[in-house]
């Protein structure tokens, strides 16, 4: 079975959206990978279809009801079961690189999709649900953030990317580094000409050239990187032992 994605939302007409387009939009044509996006209001329990309720203890805003989201949660691991149900919050861990590889190695995702002041914490630790944040900042809904969250994990599938070491040298590779920059013709352009090495067909002085760049460019932007890069080199799986990665 191919890589599958359920996101639960309350707007499912966002999805596939820009997923739907290039390699990611091909691959889901092919059958690499699929996506079902679910409305909430679905499992709602009430005629007015509500999905939310005020905060106990007062404050602004409404909040996802529990017993909604839990419905919407079982309905979609009816299908493929075992997969990790992921909930997009800026409280959550940083999604990085090797967090996308590892959802990516998986079976697939269950995705939920906050919106108002988010969701109810009791369904969040009865469903074992894995809390990421695609940065520090706020959006009003889950919902680009799961396209993010995709499109990273979908690219690294099997047969998404059309060279397969696209992946490989890239930024937040394997060795933790940023990539080198990148140049094509005109050889020169605006009174800036490309580095002469890369004009030599010299293969390895090309690799040592871009090896060195990476390292310069990773120390100068990103010394947190380069740290982790000295001392790591590698390090277990992102979500090892999370109890829905099992
Ligand atoms: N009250 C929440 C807080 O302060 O943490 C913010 C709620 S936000 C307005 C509504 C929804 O957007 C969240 O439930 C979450 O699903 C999504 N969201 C907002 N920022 C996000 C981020 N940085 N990463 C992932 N999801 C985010």
């Amino acid at each position: 079975m191919s890589w599958r994605a359920d996101i639960l939302t309350l707007f499912p007409e966002m999805f596939p959206g820009p997923l739907g387009l290039s390699l990611a939009g091909r691959g889901l044509r092919d059958g690499l990978w699929s996506l079902s996006a679910h409305d909430i209001r679905d499992h709602a329990k009430d005629s007015h279809r509500s999905v939310d309720d005020t905060p106990f203890g007062g404050g602004a805003g409404m909040v996802l009801r529990p017993d909604v989201v839990d419905a919407a949660v079982g309905a979609a691991l009816v299908e493929a079961p075992g997969r990790p149900v992921i909930y997009l919050t800026p409280r959550g861990r940083l999604l990085n690189q090797a967090l996308v590889r590892d959802l990516a190695a998986g079976q697939g995702v269950v995705l939920l999709c906050g919106r108002y002041e988010g969701v109810d914490q009791r369904v969040i630790e009865a469903r074992g649900m894995l809390e990421i944040s695609i940065g520090d900042y706020v959006l009003s809904g889950g919902e680009l953030a799961v396209l993010t969250l995709l499109d990273a994990c979908v690219r690294l599938l099997p047969g998404v990317m059309g060279a397969a070491e696209s992946a490989a040298e890239e930024s937040h590779g394997a060795e933790g580094l940023l990539e080198y920059p990148q140049f094509t013709r005109p050889a020169e352009w605006a009174g800036r000409a490309v580095p002469e090495v890369l004009l030599s067909g010299h293969h390895a002085a090309i690799a040592a050239w871009r090896r060195a760049e990476s390292e310069t460019i990773t120390k100068e932007r990103r010394p947190d990187l380069w740290a982790r890069h000295e001392t790591e080199r590698g390090g277990e799986g992102a979500i090892a032992g999370h109890p829905a990665a099992a």
